[in-house]
């Protein structure tokens, strides 16, 4: 693998860092979309396709928590699919071989923990539980959606493109008579997703789990994240204001661009499997 890839100044740089000291990292939608994953932004951090579902909304409507369920029971197999890739791969190997020194994500996904990262930060929570907001409940989204098929065979075998976060598109003619999922224990039909919808702020335990990490890393690499949320943002400013170096690896503008040390323009599949094996983590 080393001799078909010329590792452009930035990487070699990368690299004599982290020989130093184990990096923080920080990944986004873009080490997904290999994957199969799509992301909400585009390669210059523009949102595209339609508004996703506020958290107001899903908790003020049961119209709109059938359009989610309806979409998601579509959606979601594709994410469940989904298998990680070989920058998930190579971010698990640095992190057996010392290299990193924590992880924190985006992503709702779940790969970083399939490919065998340990102690995943999920700033955005994790689109594989489910939780009860009248009693607590936990389940896993895959009891839910044995409970969605069997309730709503009609929608079996429908065709739809795949949407960021588990959802689809979907007509609205196959919303009536959709049939939404109870909480087996309390029997409400408050059940969410545990991810962090638009509208809902990341909870205490992430941003607090995500600061001390930043507190105790010597330098933060950002990987296919455009660093759009607020969340992600302030981690890349909180490193900065410690006097400590921010690094990406990201195709694209980035809006924390000016805080970086330094930034490698080439897929992070293709970057990290090379760090891997350079610093013989492969
Ligand atoms: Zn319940």
């Amino acid at each position: 693998m080393l001799h078909d890839f010329d590792p452009p100044a930035a990487l070699l740089e990368l690299c004599e860092l982290m020989v130093r000291q184990p990096l923080l990292v920080l990944t986004g939608a873009g080490i997904s979309t290999p994957s199969g994953i799509p992301a909400y932004r585009d390669k210059e951090g523009v949102r595209h396709g339609r508004a996703p579902m506020t958290y107001q909304e899903f908790i003020g409507s049961a119209a709109a928590r059938r359009r989610y369920w309806a979409r998601s029971m579509i959606g979601w197999p594709k994410v469940h699919q989904a298998r990680p890739n070989t920058a998930h791969q190579a971010l698990a190997r640095l992190a057996a071989g010392r290299r990193i020194a924590g992880l924190i994500t985006q992503n709702v996904d779940g790969l970083h923990q399939q490919a065998g990262s340990e102690e995943v930060i999920e700033l955005h929570g994790n689109l594989h539980r489910v939780r009860c907001l009248d009693c607590g409940k936990r389940l896993w989204r895959s009891e839910i959606q044995a409970e969605l098929e069997a309730e709503n065979a009609y929608l079996q075998g429908v065709e739809a493109v795949l949407a960021p976060d588990g959802d689809a598109r979907l007509a609205e003619a196959y919303l009536e008579g959709f049939r939404i999922p109870w909480c087996p224990c309390c029997g409400s039909d408050l059940l969410k997703p545990d991810v962090v919808f638009y509208g809902e702020g990341v909870p205490a335990e992430q941003t607090e789990a995500a600061s001390s990490s930043i507190e105790r890393a010597p330098a933060l690499l950002v990987v296919g994240s455009t660093v759009m949320t607020y969340s992600s943002f302030r981690l890349c400013r909180s490193i900065a204001e410690r006097g400590k170096p921010l690094a990406a690896i990201n195709q694209g503008a980035m809006r924390a661009e000016a805080l970086l040390n330094l930034k490698i323009e080439r897929p992070c599949e293709q970057v990290l499997p090379w760090l891997a094996e350079r610093l013989g983590s492969a």
